[in-house]
Parts: C-alpha cells; sequence; structure tokens
C-alpha cells in the first residue's frame, strides 16, 4: 500500500484542514461503499457511513474536495434547530413540508421532501454541533426566493464554505482511521454491471495511470447537476442554457452513467428561471454580467418590464416572485426589459443592488445591454424593440397612473410615470444555477429503471437527482443544499446496507 498525502483544499479556504489522503491500492480491495462525487452531497455520503464503520472510497474527479459548496450559497433550511431555539422560534418538519409545497405549488416530489423536511432539522444541528454558524439575524423567512412562513431559513457565516468546514475534521478523522479512501483526481467513466444489472463496481480513470475497475457492494451517484454542460442541459429540458452560472464540474456526468445503468431521467419539464440576469453577451450560454433581483421583497420596483414585442406581461411589484419568474418564463427566450426615466434613476433605490446611481449612469453610456435615449422612439431603437409598441406601453402604464385607474396587471407600487428624459432600458435574461432533470429515485434513494424498480447497488442524490425532484418548478429555499447534505446523512448512517 502507498501512502500519498494531497491537499485537498485551496488556501483560500482559510482556517480549513490540510486533510491527509490515504490512496491505497483501491483497485485491489472490495468497498462497502463507493460515493462517486466529492460535493455538498458526497461528503456527508462518505463521512457518515464510514462513522457507522463502512469502509468507503469517495472519488472526485477534480483536486480538491467541496464541489458546488465552494460556490453555493448554501442557504439550508430545517426545523427544530437550534438556531430557532435560542430565538425562541416554534416550528415543525409538518410546517416546513407544507411551506416547500406551498412555494412550488405541489411540483416537486412529496416523498423526498417529506424525507427532506423530517430530517433537516437535525442535519442542521449536526453542522451547529460541529461549528456551523448563521449570518446576524438568521434564520429568516426568506432571502431570495418565496419566504416561508416560519423563520427556518440560514446562511452561514461562509455561505457554503462554512457547510464544507463543518464536515471537514470529521471527514479527516475518518480517513486517519482509515475508513475513508480518497482519489483525487480521479474521475468515474463507467459503472460496472453484471448481466443482471447489478451494480458492482466503477471504473475509474486518474490522469497518467489510466482506467482501473474498482469494486463496491453500493455505488452512489453524487456528481452533482449538468447546468455547465449546455448540450447536455437542453436535451434534458428543452430550453437552452442561456447563462453558465454552475460550478463548472456540474457536467452531468453521473446523469449519463445512471442512464447507461437504465436509470430513468425526470424533471425536465420542471425548468424554472430566476429572473434579472444581465447578460454579457447575446449569445448564448453567456456570463452574468450583472445582477438584477427584480424581487419586490428586496426592493419595490419603480420600471416596468416588456418582453421582446414591448409589452408588459406581469404585475411587477407581485409578492411572489415565483409568480413574476413564471412571468418571465413564458416570454420569448425569456428576455425582459427593465424601462425607466431619468426622474426614476435619480430617485429610486438602485435596481442593481451592488451598484450606485453612478455606476448604472456609466453603464448606460458603454455596455451593450444598457440603452439610454432622449426619446422612448429612440431608446426603443437602440434596445431592438418595437417603438411603436414601447411608445403605446408606456403611454397606457402613465394614463392609468395619471387616472388614478387600476393598473393592467394589478400593480400597485406606481411611484411615476416614465415621462422625464433620459429614458432606459436594461436587457435581461431568464437563468438558472442548477438543472431540474435527474434521476429518478425513490424514498430510499435507490436508482429506478424504466419500469420503476431499483437498479441493485446503485444510489443518487444531490443535484444529479435533479432540481426538480426536491425543489419543484420552483426555488423553494434551501431545497437543494438542504436534502443534498441530509440524504447523505440518512444514506450513510441507516439507508446503506452494511454488513458491519
Ligand atoms: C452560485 C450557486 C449558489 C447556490 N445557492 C444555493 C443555496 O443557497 N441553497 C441551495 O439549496 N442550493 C443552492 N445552490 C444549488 C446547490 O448548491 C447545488 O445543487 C448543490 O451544492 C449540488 O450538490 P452536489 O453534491 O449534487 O454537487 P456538487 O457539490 O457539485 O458535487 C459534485 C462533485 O462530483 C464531482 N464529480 C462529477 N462527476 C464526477 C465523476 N464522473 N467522477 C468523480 N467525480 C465527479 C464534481 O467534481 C463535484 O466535486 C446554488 C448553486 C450555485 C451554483
Amino acid at each position: 500500500m502507498s501512502i500519498d498525502r494531497r491537499r485537498f483544499l485551496g488556501a483560500g479556504l482559510g482556517s480549513a484542514l490540510m486533510l491527509k489522503a490515504q490512496m491505497s491500492s483501491a483497485e485491489a480491495k472490495r468497498y462497502d461503499v463507493i460515493v462517486i462525487g466529492g460535493g455538498t452531497a458526497g461528503i456527508p455520503t462518505a463521512l457518515f457511513a464510514a462513522q457507522r464503520g463502512a469502509k468507503v472510497l469517495l472519488v472526485e474527479k477534480s483536486s480538491t474536495l467541496g464541489g458546488t459548496l465552494f460556490w453555493s450559497t448554501g442557504q439550508i433550511a430545517g426545523a427544530g434547530t437550534v438556531f430557532q431555539q435560542r430565538l425562541g422560534i416554534e416550528d415543525t418538519p409538518q410546517a416546513h413540508f407544507a411551506d416547500c409545497m406551498r412555494i412550488n405549488r405541489n411540483s416537486a416530489d412529496p416523498g423526498l421532501t417529506e424525507l427532506t423536511t423530517r430530517h433537516a432539522g437535525e442535519t442542521i444541528n449536526w453542522l451547529a454541533r460541529h461549528g456551523f454558524e448563521v449570518m446576524q439575524d438568521h434564520p429568516v423567512t426568506g432571502i431570495g426566493h418565496d419566504h416561508f412562513t416560519v423563520r427556518r431559513y440560514q446562511q452561514g457565516v461562509s455561505s457554503g464554505l462554512s457547510i464544507l468546514n463543518a464536515f471537514l475534521p470529521s471527514l479527516q478523522a475518518q480517513i486517519e482511521a482509515g475508513r475513508v479512501d480518497v482519489m483525487l483526481a480521479t474521475e468515474v467513466v463507467d459503472l460496472i454491471q453484471n448481466q443482471q444489472g447489478v451494480v458492482q463496481g466503477v471504473v475509474s480513470n486518474a490522469a497518467g495511470k489510466g482506467l482501473r475497475d474498482i469494486y463496491g457492494r453500493s455505488v452512489v451517484l453524487a456528481t452533482g447537476g449538468c447546468a455547465a454542460n449546455p448540450r447536455l442541459f437542453e436535451e434534458l429540458h428543452g430550453v437552452p442554457l442561456y447563462a453558465k452560472t454552475a460550478y463548472p464540474t456540474s457536467m452531468g456526468s453521473g446523469l449519463i452513467l445512471g442512464m447507461a445503468a437504465g436509470g430513468q431521467i425526470r424533471g425536465g419539464d420542471k425548468y424554472a428561471s430566476l429572473p434579472g440576469l444581465i447578460p454579457a453577451a447575446h449569445e448564448y450560454p453567456t456570463t452574468m454580467h450583472a445582477f438584477a433581483p427584480l424581487h419586490p421583497k428586496v426592493r419595490q420596483p419603480w420600471e416596468i418590464l416588456v418582453n421582446a414585442r414591448a409589452d408588459r406581461f406581469v404585475r411587477e411589484d407581485h409578492p411572489s416572485v415565483d409568480h413574476i419568474e413564471h412571468g418571465i418564463l413564458a416570454q420569448p427566450a425569456q428576455r425582459h426589459w427593465a424601462i425607466y426615466d431619468a426622474a426614476m434613476l435619480s430617485q429610486s433605490p438602485p435596481i442593481i443592488p451592488k451598484w450606485d446611481r453612478q455606476r448604472l449612469a456609466t453603464e448606460h453610456s458603454r455596455s451593450d445591454m444598457f440603452s439610454r435615449a432622449e426619446s422612448l422612439h429612440t431608446l426603443a431603437l437602440t434596445a431592438k424593440l418595437d417603438p411603436r409598441a414601447l411608445a403605446r406601453t408606456v403611454a397606457r402604464y402613465n394614463s392609468d397612473i395619471a387616472s388614478g385607474g387600476t393598473d393592467q396587471f394589478g400593480r400597485l407600487h406606481r411611484p411615476l410615470p416614465i415621462a422625464t428624459p433620459p429614458f432606459y432600458a436594461i436587457e435581461m435574461q431568464g437563468w438558472t444555477l442548477v438543472s431540474f432533470a435527474g434521476l429518478n429515485v425513490d424514498t430510499q434513494l435507490r436508482v429506478l429503471d424504466s419500469a420503476s424498480r431499483p437498479i441493485p447497488n446503485l444510489y443518487a442524490l444531490g443535484e444529479v437527482i435533479g432540481a426538480g425532484a426536491t425543489s419543484g418548478n420552483a426555488y423553494t429555499n434551501g431545497m437543494l443544499v438542504t436534502p443534498a447534505i441530509t440524504f447523505g446523512r440518512l444514506l450513510g448512517q441507516r439507508i446503506l446496507p452494511l454488513e458491519v
């Protein structure tokens, strides 16, 4: 056995530990559990299975453990947490479940939602016992999405890294105890199945070492989503990937491995988009130049929103940001333009939270997505909108304000008409951080085949099961990270079969 010491973590992790990986001759062993992907879901799966006595192999294709936790805000929710208790907040898993299903309009998998909400509180309490601390005044009812009715939603002081830092010392202890082997810079490229379809191991590919067969009793797909892979994303969702904002390793390899083993994809139809991304370029997939939340709880709107036909299409101050998001989702290519004027620029809080008025004004003179003109007609031409349609839309909005009449979409916050030149337009795009399509699993997290039968020994969790499974056709507060780590704990602690 050769011992190879490696650094798992980049210097930027601050107090995080330098883990020592015991790189054993993995191919010579048979593991109880092989976890593919050392990110949000894979780390707790490996850790808790090892704590139960399993011999675990954790295979990670990049050179560090952590996956999307390096980028994620890591906002999580749970009922009955120590963070609620210290503020005297009463809550139950049943109330959490009901809130999730209300927010996503019953579009998430109820069994997986129930499994998450029943156990999320204990997951968060475990994190708290291992150093996880939340931001000031957290838990809250909500941040960027539709709010819960109870304060149960929190973000760690260092975002996703707070979660990673809570896990790593315990994982290191398991590595040092010889119960977890870690292979970094190693990609799983295939699953080993016998003729009956029973999964028996994986084929790994490490740079310079070639292909290896590694055997295990259970194989867990924890490889993340596919929102960094435009071709696969579009194939599974029927919608282009408009902007690349997911962690770059989210290439969907676990979806392909699972499908090749007989797994079924579901959830592409649950695709939901976020509002207000200001793209860096018109061509897809682009990147984020800036972001305007368009969330009335974050900032009441002063502007109107129009689509590519220069028509308004939604009540911009609707109390549900999910309602606004679905309004945008129904527009051609999910493009939307905020239209406003000089009076709004000088009086309203900036539409892009981190920008002051000067920065906004400057962008309007230099960036493709920001138009400015002395007349509405020229503004429309510059923004590539129909001038007559835009004039008609603005005239209707203004005349309803002037007459004190009801707004066309029932909007209540109408502080000013759009009447003072110069006029402004900001072009925006609907977008997603995550993929909604994923492998169909049951509440034992077993990957199911086309007849809804479990594929023997194959499990999946995290974004590889699709955001649609736990978040539904919406962005339900924390319903990706919370199930990823909760399911990892449950798989490791009780679901995975072990002979120990
Ligand atoms: C910017 C951002 C903010 C977000 N904020 C939130 C939030 O606040 N709350 C929330 O609930 N959700 C949030 N999400 C979503 C959430 O973070 C992700 O859905 C979740 O972290 C995914 O966890 P995972 O374990 O499935 O994937 P990851 O954490 O990405 O881990 C997958 C790992 O598998 C590895 N891997 C992939 N393929 C292979 C292979 N073939 N062999 C070996 N290794 C492989 C990858 O390198 C990676 O390390 C956010 C996402 C982003 C991008």
